[in-house]
């Protein structure tokens, strides 16, 4: 388990939903497995919990549903990903870790597309374009034109903490300009601190854990194996005696010995 968590809150009343989460271990476990240097851990750190935040606000709390992310501009990083859970565990990657700051590995043009799996046949998917070369601009940008939820996002890599605020109908023009108003102040301190400092009226509704989670294992890879086709495994068989499958999203490792594949074989005839 970590320390990492995530507070919801509803303020002024319910005019404003809130989210904030305390997310330092995540973006260091994050950094950790995929290697990355200062600027990608901000693109993919960034990316991880915008979507948990979007995620534990959109999605039915304790089901089956789930949330990915894809923002992929036209800047060095290529792809970045995030898978999400009802539960408020996160995995995801960035393409290419080779970038050098934030602007130019996202770019300046792109999409960042929202795919929701309720259990439906179909999953629901909305896209923007991408507004900014900074990651959380193009989340406040999507909820205000596809979720149609004016927001504000804000996610300080350095302090490992991020908030959400979404104004609900009815909110009044006071309470915005308040917020707007606010908002020009860099918010810093716990979850709490920081909803305390952007909004009046804060009344904390949950607290839940959160964190990098990935669910691979041995035996999903064996049957990605069994789907890489006969041909493939044999020759994997032949010439390597062997096989090394490595999880993008948590870079964990799975060996398959000769023995092993042989037996993938089997199962794939
Ligand atoms: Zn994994």
């Amino acid at each position: 388990m970590t320390n990492d968590y995530l507070i919801k809150a509803v303020c002024y009343g319910g005019q404003i939903r809130a989210i904030a989460c305390d997310a330092r271990e995540l973006i260091k476990e994050a950094a950790t497995r995929h290697q990355t240097n200062d600027a990608a851990t901000k693109v993919l750190g960034k990316t991880l919990i915008g979507s948990l935040m979007l995620g534990v606000a959109t999605l039915m709390p304790r089901s089956e549903e789930a949330l990915t992310v894809k923002l992929r501009g036209n800047g060095t990083a290529g792809l970045v990903l995030a898978d999400v859970t009802p539960e408020g565990f996160v995995k995801g990657y960035i393409k290419n870790k080779d970038v050098t700051d934030e602007a130019s590995a996202l770019g300046t043009d792109g999409i960042l597309s929202v795919i929701k799996d309720i259990g439906m046949r179909e999953p629901f998917t909305g896209q923007v374009p991408m507004v900014s070369s900074e990651v959380s601009a193009n989340f406040t940008y999507y909820l205000a034109s596809s979720e149609q939820i004016p927001s504000a996002v804000g996610i300080d890599i350095e302090e490992g903490t991020a908030f959400m605020l979404q104004v609900m109908p009815g909110a009044s023009e006071e309470t915005i300009t308040k917020i707007e108003e606010k908002l020009k102040a860099k918010p810093k301190g716990t979850p709490e601190e920081i909803l305390e400092s952007l909004c009046d009226d804060v009344k904390i509704l949950e607290t839940q854990p959160i964190g990098f989670k990935c669910d691979c294992s041995k035996d999903k890879f064996s049957q990605a194996l069994v789907a890489v086709g006969k041909d493939e495994l044999i020759a994997m068989i032949e010439e390597d005696d062997g096989a090394e499958t490595v999880c993008q999203f948590c870079e964990n490792k799975y060996h398959f010995t000769g023995d092993e594949l042989v037996d993938i074989l089997r199962a794939a005839k």
